[in-house]
């Protein structure tokens, strides 16, 4: 079996994603499998379909990204190894051809994605890391408020085994802080509990922005349509009436998340990046200073400007520039964690969280992301160029609210680009 191992010196992420291209004769398949790299693939190259279908039965990879001429070549392979392995994983096919012939012919040989020559590699990235994502675990986080220790129970038991994630509380009290802490996408609230009533507590949660679009729905022994009506006007969305059958419990939850979910990414997402906007990131790093400081943790904050940024829409125009500013999203997706917060702060500029994480590690982090990006080739037509970004980054404690460690991260990043860009600076580890 004839298979070129790539391993590119620059990609620390030699457990990436594992994506296979065929063929490799093809002439830009190397430079591909090299730009995919950099973003967490582990790619290989197979000279034929059948040294693909070979590699594919012995490691199945993440996706596999082929030629559509290879498929041409060998019909009888193609029509039937091919569709079973696209049954179960992800194919991508390139083409110089963009007629709905061709197109046609790729469906019904199972492909997911279809790119015509020349290749975007910003817009293949897009797919591949959408068709190679893992499905998300969970079908949604729900908060669950209501006084009764056996119903929460309940409730939890039958959500759980519908694949949510639950969690729970028993006293009206400590919802603002189960909020904080979990993020829900969904509050099952209680009407009637000694302290504070439902109808109260969704009065308390809307008039805070951050939770203006979460989902609240009602439980209640309450039959009479006016008062659920009037309960509803507090802020609710669905009211449900106890005792309640579990079916009915999960569709109207799973409805409202997925709605929730769309809403949310239009909100709060940055267009270009699919990065958080400034005022979500602002949300977010609010939220997380408060977690950090009720658990006594640490948590540091960065600002990333990319380095005359100007220049590069100057000379290789601005929709080279857009595809800088998204290949530094991608790579800061890549490396962070997924706890962590990345938000798009301005045009040029980047915010990021490491939560639980000292500044001296942050310092670690963001500067190996600071070596990957300015090894990154960044393609403008024919030319090929290459970008840097200055980062300064601050930490908590000591400073614990947001604005002042967004105040003390810029003053760094001010430091890094006066001391020639293209560099980390940390904030002074005291507030003053
Ligand atoms: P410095 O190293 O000091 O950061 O220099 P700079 O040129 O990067 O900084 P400056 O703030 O002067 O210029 C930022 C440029 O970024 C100006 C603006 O046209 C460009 N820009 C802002 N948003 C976008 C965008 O979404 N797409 C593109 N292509 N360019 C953008
Ligand atoms: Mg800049
Ligand atoms: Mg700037």
């Amino acid at each position: 079996m004839a298979a070129i191992g790539i391993q590119a010196d620059e990609n620390p992420h030699a457990d990436g994603k594992r994506l296979y291209l065929c063929p490799a004769g093809v002439p830009e398949v190397h430079e591909t499998a090299r730009q995919l790299s950099h973003f967490g693939y582990a790619t290989r190259l197979f000279d034929d379909l059948s040294g693909l279908l070979e590699g594919v039965r012995e490691t199945p990879p993440a996706g596999v990204l082929m030629d559509c001429g290879a498929l041409r070549r060998h019909p009888e392979m193609a029509n039937q190894a091919v569709r079973a392995m696209a049954a179960s994983i992800p194919l991508a096919c390139m083409s110089n051809h963009g007629d709905i012939g061709s197109r046609l012919e790729a469906v019904r040989m199972g492909c997911r994605a279809y790119f015509t020559r020349p290749l975007d590699i910003a817009s293949l990235l897009d797919t591949l890391d959408r068709l190679t994502a893992p499905p998300r675990a969970e079908a949604g986080k729900v908060l669950i408020v209501d006084d009764s220790p056996s119903l929460v129970a309940f409730y939890a038991a039958h959500l759980s085994d519908a694949g949510f994630v639950t969690q729970t509380v028993t006293d009206p009290m400590k919802t603002l802080d189960a909020l904080a802490d979990t993020s829900p996408e969904l509050i099952l609230l209680d009407m009637n509990m000694p302290g504070a009533s439902g109808q109260e507590l969704a009065r308390v949660i809307r008039q805070q922005d951050a939770y203006l679009s979460i989902p609240i729905v009602f439980l209640s022994a309450e039959s009479d349509v006016g008062r659920q009506r009037e309960a509803m006007s507090t802020g609710g969305d669905e009211f449900l009436q106890k005792p309640i059958e579990p079916e009915h419990l999960i569709s109207a939850v799973r409805s409202r998340v997925i709605r929730y979910r769309a809403l949310r990414a239009l909100m709060v997402r940055d267009s270009l990046t699919g990065l958080l906007n400034h005022t979500s990131f602002k949300e977010r790093l609010r939220a997380e200073v408060a977690r950090t400081k009720r658990l006594n943790k640490v948590l540091t904050v960065g600002m990333i400007d990319i380095d005359h940024f100007k220049q590069v829409n100057d000379s290789h125009g601005h929709p080279a520039g857009d595809r800088v500013i998204r290949n530094l999203s991608r790579l800061l997706k890549q490396r962070l964690r997924g706890a962590d917060v990345i938000g798009r702060y301005g045009g040029e500029e980047f915010a990021i969280v490491l939560v639980d994480t000292a500044i001296e590690a942050a310092v670690g982090v963001v500067d190996h992301i600071r070596k990957s990006f300015a090894a990154l080739e960044q393609q403008a037509g024919e030319s090929v160029f290459r970008c840097t970004f200055s980062a300064g980054l601050a930490q908590s404690p000591p400073r614990m609210d947001a604005d002042s460690l967004i105040q003390a991260a810029d003053e760094a990043l001010y430091q890094a680009k006066h001391d020639g860009r293209n560099r980390v600076r940390a904030a002074p580890s005291r507030a003053d």
